[in-house]
């Protein structure tokens, strides 16, 4: 069975401050049809956003975002394993950092895991552990989980990952604000100015904006494996493509 990694951001799972269940409920939805083609690992964002539900820490402090991080988290992992176990979905709590794919041994530990988890039908969930993580929360490390769930791609044997965002795909340039914007439908290579420019995320939770999500494509590519950018409020993109070879829409990056 092919194996993919899905990631949703902050875009597509916080709306007007609050975790959007409606999304969680479709995304449940959609990977349980996944499953019966492919194992998926999720990686999920939110934590944050979850915790600021419930406490209104000033977010500008990195303490205060670590520590709605700290609140979030098991309270975003509830709500998954809630709507998760009306599919029957078992769903297991994964934490790291990038240090653990520093590490050949903590690597090695981590993917143990994941093998005997998904032998178990078990939907992992991961995320950064942004408690003592601060690489994402401070802008430095993964960037939203873009590039955490790459590395989680990668060293976790995934032959494809998907980041779900708000928009269409990537464009020639930011499609928020320029509506002349062309969206690629394939992209064999990314060039180095793409990789420097600024990060324009587009939402008060998110971190990475289109960079990070490129600097995952990137070091995908260099490993020879796949990313698809699409928008999480169209699962039926996803679904056209996984399941039915069918590319209408969304970017995919990919050796030629
Ligand atoms: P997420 O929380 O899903 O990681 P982000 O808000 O961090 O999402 O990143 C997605 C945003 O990146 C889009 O909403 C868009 O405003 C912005 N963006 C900037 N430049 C581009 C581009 N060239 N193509 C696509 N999106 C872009």
């Amino acid at each position: 069975m092919d194996r993919i990694v899905l990631k949703v951001g902050s875009a597509i799972l916080v709306e007007n401050q609050q975790i959007n269940t409606q999304r969680i409920e479709s995304l449940a939805k959609i990977i349980s049809t996944l499953r019966e083609k492919y194992e998926v690992i999720l990686v999920s964002s939110g934590a944050v956003a979850t915790g600021y539900t419930e406490l209104k820490l000033d977010k500008s402090f990195l303490e205060n975002k670590q520590a709605l991080a700290a609140i979030g988290q098991p309270l975003l992992m509830q709500k998954y394993s809630e709507i998760f176990k009306k599919y029957n979905i078992l769903t297991a709590q994964m934490l790291v950092s990038w240090h653990d794919f520093d590490s050949r041994k903590h690597t090695k530990n981590a993917q143990n895991t994941i093998e005997v988890l998904l032998k178990n039908n078990i939907l992992p969930i991961i995320n950064e552990n942004d408690v003592t993580a601060i690489g994402e929360l401070l802008k430095l490390g993964f960037g939203d989980n873009d590039q955490l769930s790459a590395y989680v791609a990668h060293y976790f044997n995934a032959s494809l990952l998907v980041i779900l965002s708000d928009i269409d795909g990537y464009y020639n340039k930011n499609p928020k604000l320029n509506k002349d914007a062309k969206k690629y439908k394939i992209v064999n290579k990314i060039e180095k100015h793409e990789l420097e420019s600024e990060a324009t995320p587009n939402n008060e939770f998110a971190t990475g904006g289109i960079v990070t999500k490129l600097k995952a494509a990137n070091f995908l590519l260099e490993n020879n494996r796949a990313m698809f950018l699409a928008n999480g409020d169209k699962l039926e993109v996803l679904s056209e493509f996984l399941l039915n070879n069918n590319h209408i829409d969304g970017t995919l990056f990919k050796r030629d």
